[in-house]
């Protein structure tokens, strides 16, 4: 009798805590960011140590329209879409650019930001870049899995690309005289160079690049409310506000 007891008592504990932990993956939107790319997303807020940002914003819009609880989890840039196609974060907010080889492999939202890429150079080098054709050659820094990387990659050898996990390591190595240059987005590069007198930058014609939240293929229902909230946060003018708010930060 007291086996049989024990037995209904585990049974009923595993039931209990598998239909909470069901109960709370259903509450829950999680949204993969890589918080190194202000002001999108970068660690702040009261304790300093907060995942804050414009993205972050849009995430939390989106969970406030599905009605559930956001997470945050912070991860390398080049270690979202793996993340989101392994259902660890259900949506992926990053300043992401929108390119042909990720959509093959993620769905992404409407747009809600232009970007181009921009060149950072040491105050001394300026004037030493003025077209496209003079990066060529030039060992040049960015951060890995980034549109920069792409496109220094249709640039410079294996040998003049330097990698890093994050742009503010790349612009590290360039103050360092490591690197010649860093090809970073003009969102961030611009934040980096007010931030930066001694760095110059340099506008060159790169292709427009639109940011989208990216979601697991097929998963239509998440991706609508996405579309729905940057729509309400641009029809509210709510979006302009916060943009300006976090650039101005
Ligand atoms: N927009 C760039 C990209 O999608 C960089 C994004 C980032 O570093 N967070 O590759």
């Amino acid at each position: 009798m007291k086996h049989v007891l024990c037995f209904l008592a585990a049974v009923f504990v595993f039931f209990f805590f598998s239909s909470f932990c069901e109960k709370n993956a259903a509450d829950v939107l999680v949204v993969g960011t890589n918080a190194e790319f202000p002001p999108f997303e970068m660690r702040g807020g009261a304790d300093g140590n907060e995942i804050v940002g414009f993205d972050i914003d849009v995430a939390r819009k989106v969970a406030e329209k599905s009605g559930k609880r956001l997470i945050v989890e912070d991860m390398k840039f080049d270690a979202l879409i793996p993340a989101l196609n392994a259902g660890k974060v259900d949506m992926v907010l990053a300043g992401m650019t929108v390119t042909p080889e990720r959509a093959e492999n993620v769905d992404f939202s409407e747009p809600y930001y232009k970007v181009t890429q921009i060149v950072l150079l040491r105050g001394s080098d300026a004037g030493k870049i003025k077209k496209i054709d003079d990066l060529k050659g030039k060992k040049i820094a960015v951060a890995l899995g980034t549109t920069g990387d792409t496109v220094a990659s249709s640039l410079t050898s294996a040998d003049g690309l330097v990698r890093f996990d994050s742009v503010f390591e790349a612009v590290m190595e360039l103050k360092n005289g490591k690197v010649d240059l860093v090809l970073t987005d003009e969102a961030l590069g611009g934040v980096l160079h007010s931030k930066n007198p001694d760095l110059a930058r340099v506008d060159l014609p790169f292709k427009d690049e639109y940011y989208a939240a990216a979601v697991k293929k097929g998963n239509k229902k998440l991706l609508d409310q996405i579309n729905a909230s940057l729509e309400d946060l641009k029809n509210t003018g709510e979006m302009d506000i916060l943009l300006e708010r976090h650039f101005s930060e």
